[in-house]
C-alpha cells in the first residue's frame, strides 16, 4: 500500500506500510500461468466462457459461436406462408459500404403499381465485408447476419448470391440467434402481416416455397370439388322433368317436380306423366292463377308457367302466400375455403337489403356476402 503525503510543492511517498518480499512478483506471475493452464483442460461449451489457452480441434470440433456473431447477410421468410418479409424499401443498398447489394422491386402484374415485394435481389458476397450495417438499419427485420462462414470455394461466381441462395426460414435464424430473434420477433410478424395484405397472389412469396405452396392450396380444392358440385345440383334438377321422381327424394322435391310436369301438362294440353308423385296433383291447381302475376312481359308462356308452377309448389310447401315479383335464380358457387355460398344469379351489387331473401343461404353466408359486396361497394366510389 502506498501513502501520499502532500506537504507544499513537496510529495512524500510512504511505502513503510508496504513490504513487498524477495520473489513475491515472480510468485504472483507463477500463479496467474498456473490458473490459465489449469483451465485450459476445461470442456468449453461456450467461447464466452474462454478464460485458458486451449485448441479447438476444428473441423471436427467446433465452438458454438455467440449468437451476435455476423458473417454474410440472408434473408428471411416465413416458414407457414412462404412470404419474405423484405419490402424492397432499398434501405439496405443505401447503407452498404461497398455496394454490393442490388435489388428490385415487385410490381403487380395486373395494375402495375410497386407492391412490397422485391422482385430480385443479389448480395456479392466476395465484396461483402460482414459489417452487418444492412441487418441493423433494416425497419423489417428481414435481413440478417448469418452465421455459417464455411464459404471459400474456386467458383468465384458462385458468391454472387441470388435471392434463392439467400432465403431462409424464420426458423433458421431463430435458432443460431434465439434471444436477438425473440426480441423482434412479434415487430416483425407485425408488420408482415400489414405487408401482406398489400400483396396478391403469389407476389413476395420465397421461390424454394411456391411450388409447395401450390401444391398445398390444390389439396384443399380437391377435396373441396364434391362438395361444391352438390349444391348446383338442385338447379339441375328442374330441367328433368321426364324422369320419374327418385326414391330418395324429398317429399318438397317431389311436389317440385310434381308442379312443373303438371304446368307442361296443362301448356300442351296433355296428360301428367304417370309417374308424378300423388301429393303433386293439388298443387299443380294452384300453378295457373299465378302465372299471370308472375308472367314478365318479355317472358315466353312456357316460362311463365313454369315459374307459376314453381312457385305454386313453394306455396303449397309454405302454406304462405305467392311473391308477387318474380326472384332472380340463385346459383351456388365456392367461396375458396371449401364452403359453398349461394348468390343471386342477377345480382348487381347494390346490396342485399332490397334484395329477396335466398332460404339457402345461411346468416353467416349472408353476412360474408354482405360484407363482400359492401367492400366492392365501397373500392368502387373510390376508384
Ligand atoms: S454486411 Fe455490410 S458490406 Fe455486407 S452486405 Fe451488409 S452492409 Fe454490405
Ligand atoms: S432487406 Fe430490409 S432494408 Fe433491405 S430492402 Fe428489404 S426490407 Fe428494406
Amino acid at each position: 500500500m502506498t501513502t501520499q503525503i502532500q506537504r507544499g510543492k513537496v510529495i512524500t511517498v510512504d511505502r513503510s506500510k508496504r513490504k513487498i518480499r524477495a520473489g513475491q512478483g515472480l510468485f504472483q506471475g507463477m500463479v496467474v500461468i498456473w490458473r490459465h493452464w489449469t483451465q485450459s483442460f476445461r470442456k468449453l461449451e461456450n467461447m464466452s466462457q474462454t478464460a485458458g489457452t486451449f485448441t479447438v480441434e476444428y473441423p471436427d470440433e467446433q465452438l458454438k459461436l455467440p449468437e451476435a456473431y455476423r458473417n454474410m447477410p440472408v434473408l428471411l421468410y416465413d416458414d407457414e406462408t412462404g412470404h419474405e418479409l423484405c419490402t424492397s424499401c432499398f434501405q439496405c443498398e443505401r447503407i452498404c459500404p461497398p455496394q454490393v447489394i442490388h435489388m428490385t422491386q415487385t410490381k403487380d402484374p395486373n395494375t402495375g403499381k410497386a407492391v412490397p415485394a422485391v422482385a430480385e435481389f443479389i448480395i456479392e458476397y466476395d465484396a461483402c465485408m460482414s459489417c452487418g450495417f444492412c441487418a441493423e438499419v433494416c425497419p423489417f427485420d428481414a435481413i440478417k447476419m448469418d452465421h455459417e462462414f464455411e464459404l471459400s470455394t474456386a467458383n468465384h461466381p458462385a458468391l454472387t448470391v441470388h435471392k434463392e441462395g439467400l432465403n431462409r426460414p424464420i426458423s433458421y435464424y431463430a435458432s443460431i440467434a434465439p434471444e436477438m430473434w425473440a426480441a423482434v420477433k412479434d415487430s416483425a410478424y407485425k408488420k408482415l402481416q400489414g405487408n401482406i395484405k398489400r400483396r396478391s397472389g403469389l407476389i413476395g412469396i420465397a421461390p424454394q416455397m411456391v411450388e409447395r405452396l401450390k401444391a398445398k392450396q390444390a389439396a384443399p380444392a380437391k377435396a373441396a370439388a364434391p362438395s361444391a358440385a352438390k349444391p348446383a345440383a338442385p338447379a339441375a334438377k328442374p330441367a328433368a322433368p321426364a324422369t320419374a321422381a327418385g326414391k330418395n327424394m324429398s317429399e318438397d322435391k317431389a311436389a317440385r317436380l310434381a308442379a312443373i310436369r303438371a304446368a307442361n301438362a296443362a301448356k300442351t294440353g296433355g296428360a301428367a306423366p304417370v309417374e308424378s308423385a300423388p301429393d303433386a296433383q293439388p298443387a299443380a291447381p294452384a300453378a295457373k292463377p299465378a302465372a299471370p302475376v308472375a308472367a314478365g312481359k318479355n317472358m315466353s308462356e312456357d316460362k311463365a308457367a313454369r315459374l307459376a308452377a314453381i312457385r305454386a309448389a313453394n306455396v303449397a310447401k309454405t302454406g304462405g302466400a305467392a311473391p308477387v315479383e318474380s326472384a332472380p335464380a340463385a346459383s351456388a358457387q365456392s367461396d375458396g375455403d371449401g364452403s359453398v355460398v349461394a348468390t343471386l344469379a342477377e345480382d348487381n351489387g347494390d346490396g342485399i337489403a332490397g334484395a329477396p331473401k335466398n332460404t339457402r343461404m345461411s346468416e353467416e353466408q349472408q353476412a360474408k356476402l354482405h360484407a363482400i359486396r359492401e367492400a366492392n361497394r365501397a373500392k368502387r366510389e373510390q376508384g
